[in-house]
């Protein structure tokens, strides 16, 4: 929200005013003075008029989960296991699931009440690499990496996945760079070379890493640096 709505808004005070206060430099947005009428603040940050608190600003939550098979990425369910049951109550707040995996999927999932944030790793228009380890029930035939490599038609949406890499590890096991996230899309891309997933790991997404140091169903919050990758 501008800075001038987020003043006029809390306050009952008129815009006129909003930006004539924001202009004699009375406004603090994390303690910095700032200017500018029309820059968007988001919820988290803490706005000052003088010494008056305007807006508090909530807490941002980044987590890092890794995931167990048999959860659900979802926030509510009536019938399973969702992975917020694995998160804290206080934390559950507003949080949201930057990148959904199959109930049988595990690995890196990470959880955030950052929806700008989020979008920049999940939107497909900014192609992050998402990075799995998967295992086939049949050999992976030598032409997959090349089918995968040129994109997999997907008939339901009408488009061409972009390019993806695959790398052998073993004669049923690959690892897997996709830069979208789509519905069932790395079990979708292997069925379309005529073979099947029995494992599928999430390994990395972006500049982020599951820390190997968290066993399954245990989350960690995002370094600094982690979060910081993400812009
Ligand atoms: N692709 C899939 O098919 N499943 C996942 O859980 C993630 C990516």
């Amino acid at each position: 929200m501008k800075l001038s709505r987020i003043l006029s808004n809390r306050n009952g005070i008129s815009r006129k005013r909003a930006n004539a206060l924001i202009a004699a430099g009375r406004v603090t947005v994390n303690n910095i003075v700032c200017r500018e009428a029309a820059g968007e603040i988001d919820r988290f940050a803490r706005v000052n008029l003088d010494d008056a608190v305007i807006q508090a600003g909530s807490a941002a939550h980044y987590l890092m989960l890794n995931k167990p098979a048999g959860y659900l990425s979802a926030t509510v369910d009536d019938t399973h296991n969702t992975v917020l049951d694995l998160i804290p109550p206080d934390l559950h707040r507003d949080l949201h699931i930057a990148g959904r995996l199959d109930r049988a999927s595990t690995g890196l999932l990470i959880l955030t009440n950052d929806g700008t944030w989020s979008r920049q790793l999940t939107e497909p228009e900014v192609k992050t690499p998402k990075v799995y380890r998967v295992s086939t029930a049949s050999p992976i035939a030598p032409e997959t990496a090349e089918r995968f490599a040129e994109g997999i038609w997907f008939e339901f949406e009408q488009l061409r996945t972009s390019p993806a890499q695959l790398e052998l590890l073993g004669p049923r096991e690959a690892r897997v760079t996709i830069y979208e996230g789509r519905y069932h899309q790395v079990k979708r891309m292997f069925h379309a070379v005529d073979n099947r997933i029995t494992a599928l790991h999430r390994e990395k997404m972006g500049d982020i890493r599951l820390d190997e140091s968290l066993i399954p169903g245990v989350y960690r919050p995002l370094t600094k640096a982690e979060i910081s990758s993400v812009r």
